[in-house]
């Protein structure tokens, strides 16, 4: 073994070795040495661990591609583009919504000039980032007063830590939610400082459940939206209006937490009829909160609306500072609000909702044509197929809620299932999509026309061993 070791080359024999190669010219040297060290010492471990490995491995041209590889991987950005065809058009783990091309050129804009972000432009004076976007929001959903923090769970914390604090919430045990990455609205509560008042049971509550629970330390009665679950059968929940009443009665703030938060109906697109954001602020409801980049298709945010009494004290909490939206947020917040100005334009312009209301024809062409790209490339080495799929919203937007799509499926001749996922995963511009029954799914829904070539050029490389 003292022998092999003697075997693997001199640091500084594989750095020169990298550098005669022209295509890391660009890389620092400092790269090309952690690069090296890393794969060197990766062998040295592999030889002190028992591993039978020739002298021939441990050669510099053995070892240089290897070298080189890792140089590459140390050299590739960590946050990278991916292809999404999973069908789940809100992935939160895929970035949730994709912005529209015009609100990147204000993403890019806000990026790479000053900006007026907290200058008042009429008095020349300070100004606040926050009023920027307030009166679009109240022009299109009809509330008096709007704030934007960093995220919806941050809204849900600072509305109850601003109203609530030290005192009792009401809320039905249908709604205790978690809605994953152990956001859960007890814990949420607890932080806030308030205490948690169950009532109902877990499939009814009743408007009477609510009354019996208040109490002279009740501070609140939160209404919160089931956003990944569903009750179903023997169920009943109080409707806003009532709960609206009897707040209004016992002088008590309503609030709903609406999760994903929707301007418009989407039946239409066969869909379950869920309220609208307009349609919450009208039933009186004394505030609301939404994402930012659910259902509204922007960047990650979480809105409120509210009175603007209500609004006002939610602005003076000293928590609003640490929940601040930054400047890209507010260009692209601003930019996807202007479309709901045009509803009509909407499901041509906001990639959440053109996907949710892309017809099943367009699905079904875009398959035929990445299967006829696939027949040529791949056709030999796996099985293709068309099949009817079931695509979902997602980002706990609508449970359960599914639209009908199109998925190529495919199924290798040799390379295990398994295998080819992970390939495909680790593509520069990695493709990821889902196993089902052996069979490696595609959801057109989630793709994008301009991203078929890539998908069939990855799925070459992958299937063939090189390019198409
Ligand atoms: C998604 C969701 C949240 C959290 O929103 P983020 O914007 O992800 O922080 C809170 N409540 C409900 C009901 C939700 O669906």
């Amino acid at each position: 073994m003292q022998n092999l070791l003697r075997h693997i080359p001199k640091v500084d024999d594989c750095i020169s070795a990298v550098r005669e190669d022209p295509d890391f010219d660009n890389s620092p040297v400092l790269l090309i040495k952690k690069g090296v060290r890393t794969v060197l010492e990766k062998k040295r471990q592999l030889l002190l661990s028992g591993s039978k490995i020739e002298a021939e491995g441990l050669s510099l041209p053995a070892l240089l591609p290897l070298i080189k590889n890792e140089i590459i991987s140390l050299e590739q950005f960590q946050f990278r583009r991916v292809i999404n065809g999973t069908g789940v058009i809100i992935h939160t783990n895929l970035g949730r919504s994709v912005l529209p091309e015009s609100t990147m050129d204000m993403l890019h804009q806000a990026g790479g000039r000053y900006s007026n972000l907290e200058f008042d432009l009429t008095t020349g004076k300070r100004g606040s980032r926050y009023s920027l976007v307030e009166n679009l929001l109240c022009e299109l959903t009809g509330a008096e007063a709007a704030l934007v923090v960093n995220n919806n769970a941050a809204a849900v914390l600072i509305v109850l830590d601003s109203l609530t604090h030290g005192k009792e919430v009401i809320v039905s045990r249908g709604e205790l939610v978690e809605i994953g990455g152990s956001f859960r609205i007890p814990d949420v509560m607890a932080r806030s400082g308030a205490t948690l008042v169950e009532v109902g049971a877990t499939n009814r509550t009743h408007l009477k459940d609510y009354r019996a629970a208040i109490t002279e330390q009740t501070g609140m009665l939160l209404k919160v939206h089931c956003s990944n679950y569903r009750i179903i059968g023997f169920t009943s929940a109080v409707s806003n209006r009532e709960l609206v009443a009897l707040g209004k009665e016992t002088n008590l703030p309503v609030f709903e937490d609406l999760g994903s938060g929707c301007f418009v109906d989407l039946s239409q697109f066969g869909l379950e009829k869920e309220p609208t954001v307009q349609e919450v602020v009208a039933s009186g409801v004394d505030v609301v909160s939404f994402s930012g980049d659910k259902l509204l298709g922007g960047p990650q945010a979480g809105i409120i609306l509210g009175s603007k009494d209500i609004i006002n004290r939610i602005k003076q909490n000293p928590l609003n500072r640490a929940m601040r939206i930054d400047k890209f947020t507010l260009a692209g917040l601003e930019s996807i609000l202007h479309f709901y100005r045009d509803p009509e334009s909407l499901y041509t312009n906001i990639p959440t909702l053109s996907m949710i209301a892309a017809p099943l024809n367009d699905l079904a062409e875009r398959a035929n044509t990445l299967l006829a790209q696939l027949q040529s490339s791949v056709g030999d080495v796996c099985t293709l197929e068309i099949e009817n799929v079931m695509s979902r919203v997602g980002g706990g937007a609508m449970p359960e809620q599914n639209l009908k799509s199109k998925a190529v499926v495919l199924q290798p001749v040799s390379m295990k299932i398994s295998v080819l996922e992970k390939s495909l995963r680790t593509l520069e511009i990695p493709v990821i999509g889902r196993i089902e029954d052996n069979r490696f799914y595609l959801d057109m829904r989630t793709i994008a026309e301009d991203e078929l070539g890539l998908i069939a050029s990855g799925l070459g490389m992958v299937l063939n061993g090189q390019g198409d």
